[in-house]
């Protein structure tokens, strides 16, 4: 990827505004269709395009709380209102609570899945359930690749209102290249490409994620080796009282300190030269999510966090 990067010799040439080849990479990728396609500045880019076109001031969209903090930036910017239907207590989406949060101001219905922070993914039942409410189910697929065949981008071309997100920014490691994309029904693509910007994706990203496709063979073991981790430190981390971890398919693990403040735990991975993840909403207040990288990352966590439980017991 970084060779390509150094050998091209295009960057002086505007990207694409039609996106062809990028799109015919990510369509040969994902296996859909290039008309589904629209890339963005990072998937980011598509969740603020949908609430530009979408809502009007004073139209809904629901997020299934807690979860991914742009869905309501990108609601609120575009003066709608984010409705939070909060998650069950292993937090799955509550059908129910979307339902009753729907009403004829609703627009969008947000899921991450896996979702961030808890990990977890949402079943197909849920996704009919809510594609039923008639709204457009925006299934923000950001972690699928640790998730092992969950995806829905197949199921977009069978319904109308059902968008799927995906980016390179986790699994490929692309994040600062800033590139993500939409796999959208027809009527969805046809307003979306009314807002896009001519050169939305920069060349370099274009450059890379052609060089991550063609080398995909090794990408994917790396994702392999990272869900090997991540089962190894979960269940490393399952061991040791005084917390609770949750089932990640993605590649962080979310865990609860059911005694002791999470926040100085957080502080006491700082001081271990570890950066976590703390959180003010007030059901992660006890949480702290854990990315996943190397072994030698593994066992650095799971010395710190034994560490610490060791002095809270004491304590
Ligand atoms: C990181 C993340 C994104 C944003 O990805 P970009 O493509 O970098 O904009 C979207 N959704 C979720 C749930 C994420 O965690």
């Amino acid at each position: 990827m970084r060779e390509a990067l150094a050998r091209f010799e295009g960057f002086h040439i505007y990207p694409d505004p039609d996106q062809r080849a990028l799109r015919a990479a990510i369509a040969e990728y994902v296996g859909v269709s290039q008309d589904q396609l629209l890339a963005g500045n990072g998937s980011d880019e598509l969740i603020d395009f949908l609430c530009r076109v979408y809502l009007q001031p004073g139209d809904e969209a629901i997020d299934c709380t807690p979860t991914f903090g742009m869905y309501r930036f990108s609601t609120e910017l575009a003066g709608g209102h984010a409705i939070e239907a909060p998650r069950d207590g292993s937090w799955r989406v509550d059908v129910d609570a979307v339902r009753e949060s729907v009403d004829e101001r609703t627009r969008l219905i947000f899921v991450a899945t896996p979702n961030n922070p808890s990990g977890n993914t949402v079943d197909a039942p849920t996704v009919d359930a809510l594609l039923e409410t008639g709204s457009l189910v925006v299934l923000d697929e950001a972690y699928i690749e640790f998730a092992e065949n969950g995806s829905f981008a197949p199921r977009v071309a069978e319904h109308e209102n059902l968008i799927v997100l995906r980016t390179f920014s986790k699994w490929a490691g692309l994040a600062g290249l800033r590139v993500g994309y939409g796999i959208l029904p027809p009527g969805v693509a046809e307003h979306l490409w009314k807002v896009k910007p001519p050169f939305n994706v920069n060349r370099a990203a274009e450059v890379a994620v052609r060089a991550t496709i063609d080398d995909i063979d090794n990408v994917r073991g790396n994702i392999r080796r990272i869900m090997g981790e991540r089962d190894r430190m979960a269940r490393a981390l399952s061991e040791l009282p005084g917390l609770r971890v949750w089932p990640s398919r993605s590649n962080f693990i979310l865990i609860q300190v059911l005694e002791g403040d999470a926040a100085e735990l957080k502080d006491h991975f700082h001081r271990s030269g570890i950066a976590v993840r703390a959180y003010t909403h007030p059901r992660l207040q006890d949480s702290i999510r854990i990315s996943v990288g190397l072994p030698s990352d593994t066992d650095a966590v799971v010395a710190a966090l034994g560490g610490w439980l060791a002095k809270q017991g004491a304590a």
